[in-house]
């Protein structure tokens, strides 16, 4: 029988290499692979922190601001359960691997875990339903920071769980089941170093529970694999590296995320701000273009305003203009001061009296409006307004003399609109003033006749004097004692072409208002010195006296215009009498005035004071200015058996007082002759010596003197 060789050994061929090596070649290969990887993930996160630090936050990184744990809890709760799902997955893939190799104890080891995980499910589920304490930051950061706690602590007992797992089941001989577990661990270490960058402390100590026991384990176990285990240490260390690494970086940029807030808080607290002055300046702004500076009350364009918004056309109620007397002379006397004392006090008095309803405001100057919505019927004359003036106005312990000239009108009978209504108050205002009267008045249409009149008058005058529409009327004026006559007063009349004959009382002050005093002055003397030379030529020695307005005297060629009327008609200054009232003595005619006063008496003419008695005279302005007779009014000589005797009787001592010579103007009856005469009278004018009239007349009546002298 042939011997059959025995068939040749499958195995143990020089290049036959064992299965199992090759599974340990391929896990020691992929474990180092991976291991090596982390590293430079770690250290590569590490550096750059590093660097970071150098650049940006050279002092304390990780100081954490107080709201950090705010800040961080989000982020733990986000990754909280992605976290908790891929741990239960990994541990039921290791459960698998494990009975797959025969670990049959890992299912108890699994229960566990799916017990923990629901535990921990449920606790973080308990946690996202408790909102943070609102409003208060510091119970907030509290309970965040509990939270946070307690989810840490969660993540160590899943980092315990796998403590136990790697601690049995790297001791098991099979490498496969080895290797794969150390990559699972690996692998659950590396994720914690993202996972758990919000915790300081918990980071390092999971990775340290996952990694480092099983190492150890590797290290000491009879089949010692020292290298996986040093490497497994290494990979540890380098993991809690990158995990501080990580947790510099988040803590960084929630800090960063912080602070961006707070800049853009203060971004917008100044933008409030800024808004806000935007809003006052424009606010005062707004004030200011409506309001009076001075009094507060409002200007021309807020009370237009005003009214158009309050009372779109629909107002019923009543419109003053207060148009305060003598304004001028108080800030002309005492300063602007004291104007502008009295501006604020009527406007705090008028504040004070009316209420909100009523719109007032400076008009003008001295001018003032108020507009008051009246409900009921329309009464002419707020009370309030009547006793504004009571008391009284003290300046410096100096009481002033403040009152108004008050016009009203109705809204709407008097007009349809704003404009139309103060026109008719200050036309009303105007008529009240030259009444004197201190009543107020109300607006009638007769008075827009009356201003329609004065206008016309206003502007014909210059026509008028080139027309020789004026005439002078001659009125004499005699020696009380002697019935000798003395003078002449020429009186201005104007035979107005539409308006028939004009009293110089109607004319006069409008033609000094409209600045045509000057024109029409100068013709009066013009023809004034021509009558009296044409007189003296035909034998009548009499001078004759003009009336010149402080106006007139004060245009700027006066005194030349004077001199030339005399040059003009050749005649002597002494027979030039010129009559000013006593508003030529008020402060404001000022050095000037009196350097005309005096350079027309140093011509030689006869200044008088005419209507002493009426207006404004000092004793001390008496004796400064040139004056060589007064003139007393005719209202005292009518009223001479009553008060105004006394008054004549002062003005007759102050004449003898200063040597002045003194006429009686206004007188009509013999018993005011005899009167007058007793009391040194010098010279008497009036109707009962003679009427003015166009051509003089020699022949003067004078009764005082006895029967001879009544009809001459
Ligand atoms: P006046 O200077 O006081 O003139 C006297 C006024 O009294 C005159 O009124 C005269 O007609 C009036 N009169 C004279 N005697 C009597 C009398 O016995 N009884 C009464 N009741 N009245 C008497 P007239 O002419 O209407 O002048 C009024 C005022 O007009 C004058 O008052 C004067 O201030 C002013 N005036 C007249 N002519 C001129 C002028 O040419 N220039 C200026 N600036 N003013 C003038
Ligand atoms: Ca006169
Ligand atoms: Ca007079």
């Amino acid at each position: 029988m042939a011997v059959v060789p025995p068939p040749p050994s499958p195995a143990k061929t020089p290049h036959d290499i064992p299965a199992g090596l090759i599974v340990e070649f391929q896990g020691w290969v992929f474990t180092f692979g991976y291991g090596l990887a982390c590293i430079v993930d770690a250290s590569r996160m590490g550096l750059s922190n590093w660097t970071f630090r150098l650049i940006s936050h050279p002092h304390a990184p990780l100081r954490q601001s107080s709201q950090v744990a705010a800040a961080l809890l989000p982020i733990v709760r986000r990754n909280y359960l992605p976290s908790l799902f891929v741990n239960f997955a990994a541990s039921v893939a290791v459960a698998l691997l494990a009975f797959s190799s025969g670990v049959t104890w890992v299912w108890w080891w699994l229960g566990a875990v799916t017990l923990v995980s629901v535990v921990r499910f449920v606790i973080h589920d308990a946690m996202g339903r408790t909102p943070l304490p609102a409003g208060d930051p510091a119970l907030a950061e509290a309970e965040a920071a509990r939270q946070i706690r307690i989810a840490g602590q969660g993540m160590l007992v899943g980092g315990a769980c796998w403590c136990v797992l790697a601690w049995i089941l790297l001791a098991d001989a099979d490498p496969l089941l080895r290797y794969s577990t150390s990559i699972i661990l690996a692998g659950m270490a590396a994720g914690a170093t993202g996972v758990l960058a919000p915790f300081p402390r918990v980071g390092p100590f999971y990775i340290a529970l996952v990694m480092v026991p099983g190492a150890i384990r590797l290290l000491f176990l009879p089949n010692a694999e020292p290298v996986i285990g040093v490497l497994a240490l290494i990979f540890a260390g380098v993991m809690m590296v990158g995990h501080r690494a990580n947790r510099i970086l988040l803590i960084q940029s929630v800090e960063l995320g912080q602070r961006n807030g707070e800049l853009m808080a203060e971004v917008l607290d100044a933008n409030q701000t800024l808004e806000n002055k935007v809003r006052e300046r424009t606010e005062t702004l707004e004030h200011q273009a409506t309001h009076d500076l001075l009094t507060g009350l409002l200007n021309r364009r807020g009370l237009t305003d005003r009214f158009v918004q309050g009372a779109a056309g629909s107002l019923h109620g009543l419109v003053y203009f207060l148009d305060l007397n003598r304004f001028k002379r108080i800030n002309d006397t005492l300063g602007h001061e004291a104007g502008d004392y009295v501006l604020r006090e009527v406007a705090r008095r008028l504040l004070a009296a009316l209420d909100n309803e009523a719109m007032i405001a400076r008009w003008g100057g001295d001018e003032l409006v108020v507009v008051v919505p009246v409900a009921g019927p329309v009464c002419p004359v707020a009370r309030e307004l009547e006793t504004l003036f009571d008391a009284p106005f003290l300046f410096y312990g100096q009481t002033l003399d403040i009152s108004a000239s008050i016009g009203v009108a109705r809204c709407p009978e008097d007009g349809p609109g704003l404009d139309e209504l103060i026109w008719a108050a200050d036309l009303a205002a105007n008529e009240a003033k030259r009444r004197q009267s201190g009543a107020p008045c109300l607006y009638d249409p007769s008075l827009a006749a009356a201003l329609q009149r004065r206008e016309q008058i206003a502007d014909d005058i210059v026509a008028g004097v080139e027309q020789e529409q004026f005439w002078l009327a001659f009125q004499p004026i005699v020696n009380a004692a002697s019935g000798d006559l003395t003078a002449f007063e020429a009186l201005l009349r104007w035979d107005h072409p539409t308006l028939g004959v004009l009293a110089p009382d109607e004319f006069i002050a409008i033609a000094e208002e409209s600045n045509h005093i000057a024109v029409l002055g100068a013709w009066v003397l013009d023809r004034a010195c021509r009558a009296a030379a044409n007189w003296h030529k035909s034998g009548l020695r009499a001078a004759v006296a003009v009336n010149c307005s402080v106006r007139q005297l004060a245009q700027p060629d006066a005194v030349g215009i004077v001199r030339a009327a005399l040059e003009r008609h050749g005649l002597a200054a002494k027979w030039l009498h010129i009559e000013v009232t006593e508003s030529v003595f008020l402060p404001a005619s000022d050095a000037q005035m009196l350097q005309v006063l005096r350079q027309l008496d140093g011509f030689g003419i006869r200044l008088a004071v005419d209507d002493f008695g009426t207006g404004y005279s000092s004793l001390a302005r008496l004796r400064d200015f040139p004056m060589r007779q007064i003139k007393i009014d005719k209202s005292f000589i009518a009223d001479i058996d009553g008060k105004s005797r006394s008054v004549i009787e002062g003005a007759a001592l102050i004449a003898r007082r200063f040597d002045l010579e003194i006429v009686a103007e206004g007188v009509e009856t013999l018993e005011q002759a005899t009167a007058l005469l007793s009391l040194g009278i010098d010279c008497f004018q009036g109707f009962l010596v003679g009427r003015p009239v166009a051509t003089p007349q020699t022949a003067v009546s004078c009764p005082w003197l006895g029967p001879a002298k009544a009809a001459v």
